[in-house]
This record gives structure tokens, C-alpha cells and sequence, in this order.
């Protein structure tokens, strides 16, 4: 209805004025709040099954996705340079965000904006966190009874996960290059599980929004709780297993490609063939023998080439139309300088979500129409692409977008350098959990 749209905009746009007035009010006192924020986790909150905007559908994807046609068809996973992978990883090794970006520990990093999303999920997070942590000090396996079949227990394994509520489990081999270089050796074997958690439905199509944001935090702490109980269960079958938390040690990405949850979208994001992009990753290691899973060609990168609506909807123009090599992996690299800032006072943006149609309908909708019209579900119409922009409080739809001003892109104090390979040498080495949750605004 245009008046409820009308309504919705109005608060919204109130709600964005309001909240960076605040911060700017606020920044002074917020600086001596920092040491605290990770100290929340004692406030209660509603039970998640009650939270009908935040909580995840929480069952497994069952849907059958067909191959795609010969025309969509590009490789398995993502197309790689081995030889050039490792060059970078002896050259470059990756670092932790937060390390590698102190800036991102300042009350003037992106997410020192999103303080209204993060207050209000930020006990359940850090609950999360706490509970995962107590797992990892205390939590023992269990005297092992016999050589397992592989096959048997991974199928046990899916059977555990569907009955916990994730989504999808992928599972592949630890890659040194995946992981980030403070925390090499922490894995407890060669094996990660990559588990999904998809967010909220309804809420998503709310991006950007206060709404959209609250349902992916809340779906990380659900997640982190699920990969804790998969954990324990793989503890009682005599094998280690090591759940790394929301802000996590590797880069989670690469390895679900690898696992072959999912291919990579030109908006950087996975797209899961069942949710594209509002999937929720987590990853742990474990020496329990597995059998892995393999990279798919599912078609989602010719979906990408013929689709480019992120490309066009994104509003600082943040992605580009083009793949290319970087560390030795084919990919459409995101300006993070544009797309930072713009998150950050936009709840969360995530218009390059919102309106990719694999996020919206699922790929085995997007294929079908593709087989039987050529053309990609949904582009071009008001439904798929229009979003409502909180700052101005207005539509945009097809071929609109609102005027992205030197305010949102600059952030004074906010020193941000995509290209930095180095964290800066005084900055602490080792990050406690705390601090980490601390420093995205826990
Ligand atoms: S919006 Fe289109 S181009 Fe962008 S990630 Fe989704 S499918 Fe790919
Ligand atoms: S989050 Fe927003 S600014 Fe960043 S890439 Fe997506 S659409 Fe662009």
C-alpha cells in the first residue's frame, strides 16, 4: 500500500537523522564505552522462536537444484591460479580484519554507526560467543569405539545438522591460505566443516534497514550456537572439532565454494544455489574423517553475467561489472573505500542483497525462467530492484538511485586502506575475543 510505504519511509528516514545526530552526541562518551560493549552478554533478551522478523527458517534445504544450461555454464566453484595463490600467500599472507584495520576498532569505523542494530542483538551475540569459548576450553572428546566408516558418519553428521536447523554443511579440506596468519596452527586437523544458517526471509526484502540488519546478526548468534552443538556431537563420537566464531579466523568464503555450498556472486558474496546470498557462514576444523564435498558448477556465474542488477543498484557504485585475478582467484573485487562508509551509516546497506534474484527466488526459479525466456527473474521490475533508501527516505526504483554526497563516503577520523597487505607495527598482536567483538561494535 503507498501510505504504509509512505509511513515506513517517514520512520525510516526519522530513525536515520536521529540515530547519527545521536552518534555525533554521543562519540565522546562512546569512546569510553568500547572496554565495556563486550559486556553485555547478561542482559536477557526475547527467545529467538518468538522473533518473528529475526529468527531463520531453520530447517534444511532440501529442494533439488538441476545443472544449469550449457550457455551459464562457466567451472566448478571459482576459477583459480594455484601457483599464483600460494605466490600471494608467501608474499602476502592474510591477516585478521581487525588487526590488519586498527581503524576499525575506533568509534569511527562503519559500525560505530550501526550502534542501534548492534545494541539491541549484541547480549544474544556475546552470549554466543561465551558459550562457544566455554566449549572450546572445556570441552573434551569422547573415548573413541571404532574405526568409523567414513561414509556412515558424514551421513550422520548431515543427519545431526538438519536436526540442529542449519541450513546446508559443506565439508573440505584446511587450506593454510584461508586462514588468517595470526592463527595458524589452531586448527584441531585437516578438515572443515563450513555450516549455513539462512537469515530471515521477509526481513531481507526490508534492506537497507534497522530490521534487515537485527535478523543477519541475530541469524550469526543462532548459527554459532548450531556449530557448537555440532561440535559437541562430534566430540562424542571420539573426534575433535573446533568451531571458530562469528568474527572468525579464515575466510569463510573461499571454503564453502570449495565445499561446494555455493558459488561466488559478483557482489562478493556466496550465492547458495537455495538463498543466494542471505545464507550465514561459520566454519570449524576437526580430525574426524569426513568424506569432502566438491566445488559445483551450478550456473551462478553465467546467472551473474547476464544479471548485473548489484552492479547497477549498488549505490556508491561499489562493484564492478568485471572479474578479475586477484591472489590468484578470478573475482569481482568490491571498492571496500565506497562500500564501507555507506554500510555503516545505511543499517548495514545490503542493497546488493536485497536485490539480487537468487537471494530473492532461489536459483531454481532464476534457471527456469533463464531455460524458458532467456531473460533473469525479476530484472528490471520495481519488486526485485526498487529499495527505499534511509537517508532520504525515498524510493528508488529501476534505473534510480539516490545521490551518494561526500557525508557518507568520508568518515573523518575513519583512516581506512583496502590496499594495506601489513598491520600497521604497533598494533597489538594478539586480539582477545572480547576485543574482537569489541572492535565490530559488541
Ligand atoms: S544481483 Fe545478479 S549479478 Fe549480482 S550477485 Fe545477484 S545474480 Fe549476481
Ligand atoms: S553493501 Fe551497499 S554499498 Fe556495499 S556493495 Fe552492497 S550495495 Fe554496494
Amino acid at each position: 500500500m503507498p501510505g504504509d510505504r509512505y509511513a515506513r519511509n517517514a520512520i525510516q528516514r526519522w530513525a536515520h537523522h536521529t540515530g547519527h545526530r545521536l552518534s555525533d552526541l554521543l562519540y565522546p562518551l562512546m569512546r569510553h564505552t568500547l572496554p565495556y560493549r563486550p559486556k553485555m552478554w547478561w542482559i536477557p533478551t526475547l527467545p529467538v522462536a518468538l522473533h518473528r522478523r529475526r529468527r531463520s527458517p531453520a530447517r534444511p534445504w532440501t529442494e533439488p537444484v538441476a545443472p544449469p544450461p550449457e550457455e551459464l555454464k562457466t567451472v566448478p566453484g571459482v576459477k583459480l591460479d594455484p601457483v599464483a595463490q600460494q605466490k600471494a600467500m608467501e608474499e602476502a599472507p592474510l591477516h585478521d580484519f581487525i588487526r590488519l584495520n586498527p581503524e576499525m576498532r575506533g568509534v569511527h569505523s562503519p559500525t560505530g554507526r550501526m550502534w542501534v542494530s548492534l545494541l539491541s542483538t549484541s547480549p544474544r551475540v556475546q552470549r554466543a560467543a561465551r558459550r562457544r569459548a566455554g566449549f572450546t576450553r572445556g570441552s573434551k572428546p569422547a573415548e573413541r569405539k571404532a574405526a568409523a566408516d567414513p561414509a556412515a558418519l558424514t551421513a550422520a553428521l548431515r543427519g545431526e545438522a538438519a536436526r540442529l536447523g542449519l541450513s546446508a554443511i559443506g565439508i573440505t579440506h584446511y587450506d593454510k591460505k584461508y586462514n588468517f596468519a595470526e592463527y595458524y596452527g589452531l586448527n584441531v586437523g585437516d578438515t572443515i566443516i563450513v555450516g549455513i544458517l539462512e537469515q530471515n526471509y521477509d526481513s531481507t526484502q526490508t534492506a537497507p534497514s534497522i530490521r534487515a540488519e537485527k535478523a543477519a546478526l541475530t541469524t550469526y548468534a543462532e548459527l554459532e550456537d548450531c556449530m557448537r552443538l555440532l561440535a559437541t556431537w562430534i566430540h562424542a563420537q571420539g573426534y575433535k572439532a573446533r568451531p571458530e566464531g562469528f568474527v572468525g579466523e579464515s575466510m569463510n568464503i573461499p571454503y564453502a565454494v570449495q565445499a561446494g555450498l555455493g558459488q561466488l556472486g559478483l557482489n562478493g558474496q556466496l550465492l547458495s544455489p537455495h538463498a543466494g546470498s542471505r545464507a550465514r557462514l561459520h566454519v570449524m576444523s576437526t580430525d574426524a574423517p569426513f568424506v569432502h564435498d566438491e566445488p559445483v558448477d551450478y550456473g551462478i556465474e553465467g546467472v551473474c553475467d547476464e544479471c548485473q542488477i548489484c552492479v547497477r543498484r549498488c549505490p556508491p557504485g561499489a562493484i564492478p561489472a568485471a572479474r578479475k585475478d586477484s591472489r590468484g582467484v578470478l573475482k569481482a573485487k568490491l571498492n571496500t573505500k565506497r562500500c564501507l562508509p555507506v554500510m555503516g551509516k545505511t543499517a548495514g546497506c545490503s542493497v546488493c542483497m536485497k536485490t539480487c534474484p537468487v537471494q530473492r527466488f532461489g536459483l531454481p526459479a532464476v534457471l527456469a525462467e533463464f531455460e524458458a525466456t532467456g531473460q533473469i527473474l525479476g530484472k528490471g521490475t520495481d519488486d526485485l530492484e526498487g529499495y527505499d533508501w534511509p537517508v532520504d527516505g525515498k524510493h528508488y526504483g529501476p534505473g534510480q538511485k539516490p545521490r551518494i554526497g561526500p557525508e557518507l563516503i568520508e568518515t573523518p577520523g575513519f583512516d581506512f586502506d583496502p590496499n594495506r597487505t601489513e598491520p600497521p607495527s604497533d598494533t597489538k598482536k594478539d586480539l582477545s575475543s572480547d576485543e574482537r567483538l569489541g572492535a565490530l561494535g559488541y
